[in-house]
């Protein structure tokens, strides 16, 4: 493993996230479950839109539809 070959296979974390976006849970499932996947913080806000679960970081202020 020292040649410095990238595999592509496995999920990879996007390196910025949109914060205006609503991610769907479906699309991007947590990295770390219980986890935000952009600060890595577990601290949630959780609200009902349109019928459907946000559940937004309180620190970044990611937002999941689960
Ligand atoms: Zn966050």
């Amino acid at each position: 493993m020292e040649n410095g070959e990238i595999q592509e296979e496995h999920y990879t974390p996007q390196d910025e996230y949109d914060l205006e976006k609503v991610y769907l849970f479906s699309e991007f499932p947590d990295i770390i479950s219980g986890r935000c996947d952009n600060c890595n913080k577990a601290h949630f806000a959780s609200s009902i839109k349109n019928g459907s679960y946000l559940r937004k970081c309180t620190n970044c202020g990611m937002t999941k539809s689960i």
